[in-house]
């Protein structure tokens, strides 16, 4: 099973075949690239491989082209909701690693959950990653599932919570089936390393079962969750052999179920109170950069996430070249938001407030959106990627994402970037090409306007 998902010795081989790639094997593979049909290991390989900075200025301009092609100008927000720090696990570049007795573990009781989801609607937000540590005994699937009941039922005069995606441990069959009765969105599970040996030297407790997290999608699919997301915690080994993994992988799940990932994110490995770890893989920024333009490209329709573990800096060059969704405003302590005590998971380097990431990425010129209409329209695993393959997706993101974006306008943004955001809505209304379905949306925009909310196409 694991081979057929990843196979170690062919990707190290591609890896060296691909070695010092001629500019016109580059030139090729980017022309290739630009068609949006995705890549093979050995053209992504080529990529990877990559040292040229013209070339890899050709690379990224082609990612630009084919995020834009796809995704459009919108830029999804969300953020991170730790619920319980509780841990059994060791791994080795975590703070709740289950060894570290530093802290008082924590886990939130429903009405503390209800108040950290009140203090992120009352922010702006619209979309949760609820993410906490494995432990059966206080974190099981039924408080999991609790806690994503809680937070849905939260309204406030501000709005409330409309997708709710989920960052647990690899659960059974049975456990998914329970997770995806509570509506989630996507269910994201990070592989840390698809390199075995490493994987298992930096785990302990039951998620070193390298075969129990590789297969853990495959548990998830069948249980009917069909938007899945991939990832990889980059540092902890050669970044080059994880890029080809992850699209190993979502080659793998497309044959094997007919469904590639929904999302792939790409945390980048921090340092983090009480890790000591420090991890063989390290990854400079261009080659960051750099494996998120060749992931954007090689798997075109995919989202991709980046989190506040990137500085502002980072964050604003990766939002060109390939990443659609970005976690705002985040804090990775245990019931963090508005308390001032701090056990984080790991630290952030991009620690700005909603409104001033807004602002930023307003300035940008891209399309700040809060859009949550696939999943509530159905539009979910194969029905989704049917759309977003051919780069229709576009057609619901634009408008979703202006209709939101104009919510967000009324709601909180009365203040600097009020009337930069709403030229940017009429600039980017304009680009609707299907003039009935431009009507539509304006005459939607007018309503949000008047009061209306949760609109969406
Ligand atoms: N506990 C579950 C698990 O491990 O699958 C849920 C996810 S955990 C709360 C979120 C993710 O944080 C992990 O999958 C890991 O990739 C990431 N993470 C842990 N320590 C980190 C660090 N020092 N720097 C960056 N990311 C880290
Ligand atoms: Fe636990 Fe997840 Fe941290 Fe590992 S990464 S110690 S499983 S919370």
């Amino acid at each position: 099973m694991v081979k057929k998902i990843i196979d170690e010795k062919k990707i190290n081989a591609i890896i060296e075949g691909t070695k010092n790639p001629s500019k016109r094997t580059i030139l090729k593979v980017i022309e290739k690239a630009a068609q949006k049909k995705g890549l093979g290991l050995e053209e992504a390989g080529a990529l990877v491989n990559l040292r040229s900075p013209e070339l890899t200025k050709k690379l990224f301009e082609a990612a630009g082209c084919v995020k834009n092609e796809i995704y459009g100008e919108r830029l999804v927000l969300f953020a991170p909701l730790y619920i319980s720090d509780f841990c059994v696990n060791d791994c080795a570049y975590c703070n709740f690693h289950k060894s570290n007795k530093t802290f008082k573990r924590r886990k939130l009781t429903l009405d503390e959950i209800e108040s950290q989801t009140r203090l992120l609607i009352d922010m702006g937000h619209k979309r949760l990653l609820v993410e906490a540590g494995e432990d059966p005994a206080h974190n099981d699937i039924d408080y999991v599932v609790s806690a994503i009941k809680r937070i849905y039922s939260v309204k406030t005069e501000k709005g409330n919570i409309r997708r709710v995606n989920v960052n647990i441990a690899a659960a059974s069959a049975a456990d998914y089936r329970k997770l995806k009765s509570a509506c989630i969105g996507t269910y994201q599970l990070f592989q840390e390393t698809y390199h075995r040996k490493t994987y298992e030297a930096l785990h302990k407790g039951p998620k070193a079962d390298y075969e129990r997290q590789l297969t853990a999608y495959d548990r998830a699919f069948k249980a009917g969750i069909d938007d899945l997301g991939l990832g990889v915690l980059f540092g902890l080994y050669d970044w080059r052999f994880e890029a080809l993994s992850l699209i190993a992988h979502s080659m793998y799940l497309e044959t094997a179920h007919g469904v590639g990932p929904h999302t792939i994110s790409v945390p980048r490995f921090q340092p983090a109170p009480t890790v000591t770890l420090r991890p063989a893989g390290r990854v400079s920024d261009n080659d960051f950069l750099k494996l998120i333009a060749t992931l954007r490209v090689a798997v075109p329709y995919t989202g991709m996430i980046i989190s506040t573990r990137e500085s502002a800096a980072t964050r604003k060059t990766a939002f060109k070249i390939g990443i659609s969704q970005a976690s705002a405003a985040s804090n990775t302590t245990t019931g963090g938001y508005g308390e001032t005590s701090r056990h984080p998971q790991f630290e952030i380097q991009d620690d700005r407030n909603l409104s001033e990431v807004i602002g930023d990425v307003v300035a940008d010129g891209f399309l700040p959106s809060f859009c949550t209409a696939c999943y509530r329209k159905g539009r979910t695993g194969e029905t989704f990627m049917n759309l977003s393959k051919p780069g229709d997706i576009h057609k619901f993101c634009r408008p979703n994402g202006l209709l939101t974006f104009a919510e967000y306008l009324q709601d909180f943004g009365k203040n600097s970037f009020y009337s930069k955001g709403n030229e940017l809505i009429a600039f980017y209304l304009n680009k609707i090409e299907n003039e009935k379905l431009r009507n539509e949306t304006k005459r939607r925009l007018y309503e949000i306007k008047k009061g209306k909310r949760d609109i969406y196409f």
